[in-house]
């Protein structure tokens, strides 16, 4: 299996700290940021299979913003939206715009690792899916692959 790469993001350090040691004990390659920023900024520079975001964080970006931002910038990476009671309707929205689902806090961390499998899983039959149409296409028309990549010169 490859390796499962999770980004966390939320604005209390404490359960960030905690959901990222107990994955990483997991053996799973997570990472905790505090901010919708600081995700964006990291996702420059590596892919991340999933991403737990929570949707209530003070300042600039918050959770529905950050979701359309990540999925701009890595569309294959599933989001997990992490909510509060009171922002259920948040949640909502952000499935209309392409959430994976959503985790009500306090979140078990059972039921918090079932999402996350699943949430690879899809992300992993969607990656499949493209690799063998790439692989398809190829097959069928091996000038059209070849002329592609040489209009990106
Ligand atoms: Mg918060």
């Amino acid at each position: 299996m490859d390796t499962f790469r999770i980004l966390v993001v939320d604005d209390e350090t404490d359960f960030l700290e905690t959901i990222v040691n107990r994955l990483q004990k997991r053996k799973i390659d997570a990472t905790g940021v505090p901010t919708g920023e600081a995700a964006l900024e990291l996702m420059k520079g590596k892919l991340f299979d999933v991403v737990l975001l929570d949707v209530k964080m003070p300042g600039g970006m918050d959770g529905i913003e950050g979701l359309r931002e990540i999925k701009k910038m890595q569309p294959l990476t599933e989001v997990i939206l992490l909510t509060g009671h009171a922002s259920v309707e948040t949640s909502i929205e952000g499935l209309k715009l392409g959430a994976f689902d959503y985790l009500i806090k306090p979140v078990k961390f059972d039921e918090l690792l079932e999402k996350l499998a699943a949430a690879f899983e899809k992300r992993n039959t969607q990656e499949q899916k493209i690799r063998s149409a790439k692989i398809q296409e190829l097959v069928r028309f091996p000038g059209r692959i070849f002329d592609q990549e040489k209009g990106e010169e």
